[in-house]
Parts: structure tokens; sequence; C-alpha cells
């Protein structure tokens, strides 16, 4: 016996969060694209934004071939998007992790120095309709986050944020979660998962405590279970990875497969487990805000010594940094690869590069 909601009654109740004062958030169609005479494909709504968009990202993360979809928060239940879409360009980590925050204001006086304390949230956040692959995120980044020490601005926005997954119906070919043991409905870091019955109606899985009591008295019992797509084949295997990856630290094969990457960090800012940021601080002489922005190790400063020094001066060195965090570093210090196969990176990379491409390019280097 399952509990199903129609999507109406989905709609309803994700209308009756937003007047409740929740932030809710999910898929939402932010820009339709549309191609010139030349056949280069522009976002067709904004002359501000109405610059060519590169093959490479066409489809990608784009939601259908047609379309920008991102993670945005909801004005109201008719903007959230539930199907037609690959996945978002964006990861569901901006709710939890911001771009930009906040840490502490300070106030200078003369020889005295006032802090004061950055807002932490307050609003619950529901997130409905997230991937799977983004969900699978949240453990990975509750280590990074409270390891050493509580970071207290991630650990409120996760205490108070409910994660209602949809199990995927489809896959593209930068898609390779079963590779990293995730799969379409894998229920890691999910509240609740939905399943499309494809009649007008969800399955609902109630997996926390938190799941059961948003979808409380909400669901009707049914006989219909919902079944997420098989996944795609896999086609990295980790364990060599690993292998190469403890032997392979000079290999020229880095070179081989990374020389063509940019350094523009895109790979990083859509994946849904990195996580590095930099500390600044905005304002002047008398006063301003500490607050920290996203980084990432693809930036060519990320490593810049005070002293002028570089120990990652080559953008192909800090292309295996990525790799080697992500499937040796990390997964030596809490057991599971900080990547959860979701294909983003390869899907915004300009240069068609990303985490699975460089994988597949070494994996018969292992052997070697
Ligand atoms: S791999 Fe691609 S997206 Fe990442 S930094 Fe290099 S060029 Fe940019
Ligand atoms: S490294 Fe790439 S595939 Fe892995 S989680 Fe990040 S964006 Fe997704």
């Amino acid at each position: 016996m399952s509990q199903t909601i129609s999507r109406p009654a989905l709609s309803r109740l994700v209308d009756a969060w937003i007047s409740a004062g929740h932030m809710v958030g999910g898929p939402v169609r932010v820009k339709s694209l549309s191609q010139d005479r030349w056949g280069l494909a522009h976002f067709a709504e904004s002359s501000e934004q109405n610059v060519p968009v590169p093959l490479s990202r066409r489809g990608f993360g784009l939601g259908s071939k047609d379309d920008l979809v991102q993670y945005r928060p909801l004005t109201a239940a008719g903007d959230l998007l539930l199907e037609g879409f690959i996945r978002p360009a964006n990861s569901i980590k901006e709710f939890l992790f911001p771009r930009h925050e906040k840490l502490y204001g300070y106030r200078i006086a003369g020889k005295q120095i006032e802090l004061t304390e950055a807002p932490l949230l307050e609003r619950e956040q529901i997130l409905v309709g997230a991937r799977p692959c983004d969900a699978a995120s949240l453990p990975i980044l509750d280590h990074v986050f409270h390891w050493d020490c509580e970071d207290v601005f991630y650990s409120r926005r996760r205490q108070r944020t409910t994660i209602v997954t949809l199990a995927c119906r489809n896959h593209d070919e930068h898609c390779f979660c079963t590779s990293v043991g995730l799969a379409p409905d894998a229920p890691q870091g999910s509240d609740a998962m939905l399943f499309d019955l494809g009649n007008g109606e969800y399955d609902v899985r109630l997996l926390t405590e938190k799941g059961r009591r948003l979808f409380e008295g909400q669901t009707q019992s049914s006989d219909s279970e919902g079944k997420a797509d098989p996944g795609p084949e896999r086609t990295v295997d980790v364990e060599a990875i690993r292998h190469f990856l403890d032997n392979g630290f000079d290999n020229p094969a880095w070179r081989q497969s990374a020389l063509r990457c940019l350094g523009c960090g895109a790979c990083a800012y859509g994946c849904p487990t990195c996580h590095c940021f930099d500390i600044a601080d905005e304002g002047n002489a008398a006063g301003g805000w500490r607050v920290r922005n996203w980084d990432t190790c693809q930036a060519a400063m990320f490593t810049m010594h005070a002293s002028g020094h570089n120990p990652r001066p080559m953008q192909v060195q800090r292309q295996r940094q990525r790799i080697f965090h992500k499937y040796r570093v990390y997964p030596e210090k809490f057991g599971v690869v900080a990547c959860t196969g979701c294909g983003n990176c390869t899907r915004s990379c300009p240069v068609g590069l990303g985490v699975r491409t460089v994988l597949e390019a070494l994996q018969p280097e292992q052997t070697s």
C-alpha cells in the first residue's frame, strides 16, 4: 500500500506552505532559448542577457533543449516545474550555502570596534522537486561543515530545510549517478520522495520525520507504486579511479585530459558538492560586513600565498586537484566520494570537460 497525492493537491499544498511564510524553492523555467538565423541559441526574454549560448551548453542543465531551468524561490505553485527537463542548471546547495553570505558586521569609532551578529535564517525552507543527486550532496556537505567545528550558518539552514525530491524519470549522457553508488531514486538527503505515476498523481514516500510532518493528512492510500528510471549505465569505475589516484599523481594523462580547461570555475559553481569559499571584508574604515563568497580551486588565485608563491600555478594542477579532492582526499576522510554523478560540471563547462569526461579519460591509465 502506498500514499499518493494528485498534482492539483500538491500545488495547493505548495501554495499553503508559501502562504504560511515558508521559503519554498524548486525548479523554475527561468528563460526560454531561441535560435537566431545562424543557429546560435539566445536567451529570448532578456535583452541584457541576449548573448549567444555556447554550443556545449545547449540543452545541458537547461531543462529541455529550449529552456534554462534553475532552482529558485517560488512565489506561487504555478512556477514549479516538475517535468520536461533533465535537471536544473544550478544545485540546491544555494539554499544552504548561499553564493554570498554575511558572517558578522563591524563598526569602528575611534578606538572602539563593535561587532554585530549576522542574522541567522529564521524561516523554514522547503525544497520541492529537487533531484536525488542534489539531495545526496547534503550528507556530503554535512561532513564538511561539521567535522572540525560547527558552521552555524550552514547548520541553521540545514535544520530548517525539508527536502522533497522527485525520483528521476529520465537521464542524459552526462548523468552517472549509478557509477558513484547512487540511483535515480537514491534516498540520501531526502525527507520525502515523489514518484510520478504518469496519471497526474505522485506516489509519496516519507523518509524522515520532517517529511512525514510535511505531508501529514495530505495523501491518499493507494495500490499504485511509482518507479524511477533505471538510471545511466555505469561508465566510471570508482575503485579503478581510486587506484589510479593512489599512484598517478604525476601521470602525463592529467595533461592530456585537462589541458583545455579554461579555469572559469563554472564546473564548481553548479556542482552540488563543491563548497569552497573566500572570506572578504565589504565596507570601509568606519564599518561594514565580513562576508564569505563562493570560490573554486579552479581559479588561478585560489592557492596564491601572501608571499606570491602559488603551489598550483598551472591549470592542469588545479584540474587534478578537483578530481583528487572528490575521489581520493574526501573519501579517505569520510568514506564516500564527494560527487553525486549529477553531470552538471560537464553540462556547464564551455569546453566540454567536467568530472565525468576527465574520469573516463583517466580510467584506462589505472592499468598502466
Ligand atoms: S573544467 Fe570546464 S568549467 Fe571547469 S574550470 Fe575548466 S573550463 Fe571551466
Ligand atoms: S563533480 Fe560534477 S558530477 Fe560530481 S557532483 Fe559535482 S557537478 Fe555533479
